[in-house]
């Protein structure tokens, strides 16, 4: 086996190196800078280009890092690495490593819809595929997103002539983006939270074209509140900071939102079911594209879309315990595998009720 998983996470022993470690090692190759894949204490860490400045931003300005553009081969002892775009968030990359004419490909998080600011997901032939599955149940299937952001735009409208604000959950990096790609023009200014300021600061600095946010403080006039669009990470739901919008109507952008429980559980007004991994059929578009005969699905219903792939498309699948899913929409489920089957279609699937609180973002 080319790649071994051990319990500091995905080894190559040929390369010496681990992807997405979830301990300290001298050599990490991170898929891209969510935090549950980025993570603090190596040595040396190596990523897509664009995830430099994204990694900087949330592990050091002084970490230990180099950039490789995509589908560019590095070589450790031999053995072949190269970064491959998963369409999840900006410098998100699959991870392609090839030895002895074995490939293996770990996928991190993807998803197969262009969002206008990822680079696009690219399918990447294999022998072993590591693959998310978040949302791998039959009940996940997304709407385009040009349909999502015309429902928001529309709750936003309603609550303007309702004289609300409108407060958008969403996490800082990656949906937060997507949210005000889709929203250009609907308002002059968005406001935001710090956290979402701060990661839109340094993605504008580092040359994507997308809008500028303006940093809620305690001194902005509540004039500037009232029927404003305002982005928030979900962490900051339910907190006091979020009192000053009153009156306003709370819209959560995730993919959970597609089960309706989620929304009541989360004291949304609205649920938007935006998500930035790929949805069932998503994610049997990709692991088809592959090739591979060999799966190992980690993150989400890992056990339940192993079990699919092996009984209807025969391929060799196992799920794989790791620590993802700690960030952006992977601890939905907080880590509980369903005893949904994948046929299951109930409002609320088995096993993802336990998550009374959002999943804390940073
Ligand atoms: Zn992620
Ligand atoms: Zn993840």
């Amino acid at each position: 086996m080319l790649l071994h998983f051990t319990d500091k996470g995905i080894y190559c022993p040929a390369g010496d190196f681990y992807i997405d470690p979830w301990q300290p090692v001298e050599r990490a190759v991170i898929t891209h800078a969510h935090s549950d894949h980025a993570r603090w204490g190596s040595r040396r860490y190596l990523c897509q280009d664009f995830s430099v400045p994204l990694l900087k931003l949330r592990l050091g300005a002084d970490l230990q890092v180099q950039g490789v553009p995509y589908g560019e081969s590095i070589y450790f002892n031999g053995v072949s690495v190269s970064f491959h775009p998963a369409g999840h968030i900006i410098g998100s990359a699959q991870v392609r490593i090839e030895a002895g004419g074995e490939v293996w490909v770990v996928s991190g998080d993807y998803k197969v819809e262009h969002d206008g600011i990822s680079t696009p997901f690219e399918p990447v032939r294999c022998h072993t595929f590591i693959t998310e599955s978040t949302f791998g149940l039959p009940i996940y299937r997304w709407q385009p997103q040009a349909h999502i952001g015309e429902e928001i735009k529309s709750w936003i409208a309603g609550n303007q002539a309702a004289g609300k604000a409108s407060v958008l959950a969403a996490y800082s990096l990656g949906k937060a983006q997507r949210l005000l790609r889709l929203l250009q023009g609907v308002t002059p200014r968005f406001l935001a939270h710090g956290a979402i300021a701060i990661t839109q600061q340094v993605i504008v600095d580092a040359g994507w074209p997308l809008p500028m946010v303006e940093r809620i403080t305690p001194d902005t006039p509540r004039e500037t509140l009232r029927n404003a669009v305002i982005i928030c990470p979900p962490s900051a739901v339910g907190s006091s900071w979020m009192r000053r919008f009153h009156p306003y109507s709370l819209g959560v952008c995730s993919g959970w939102m597609q089960v309706r429980g989620h929304m009541r559980r989360r004291n949304a007004d609205a649920g938007f079911a935006l998500s930035d991994h790929a949805d069932w059929d998503g994610l049997l578009q990709a692991v088809q594209a592959t090739g591979a005969a060999r799966v190992f699905a980690t993150h989400g219903f890992s056990s339940v879309f192993a079990r699919y792939l092996t009984e209807k498309l025969g391929l060799e699948a196992a799920e794989i315990k790791t620590q993802f899913g700690d960030e952006d929409e992977d601890s939905g489920d907080t880590g509980n595998e369903p005893e949904a089957t994948p046929t299951a279609a109930s409002d609320e699937a088995p096993g993802i009720h336990n998550d009374e609180t959002l999943p804390a973002e940073e």
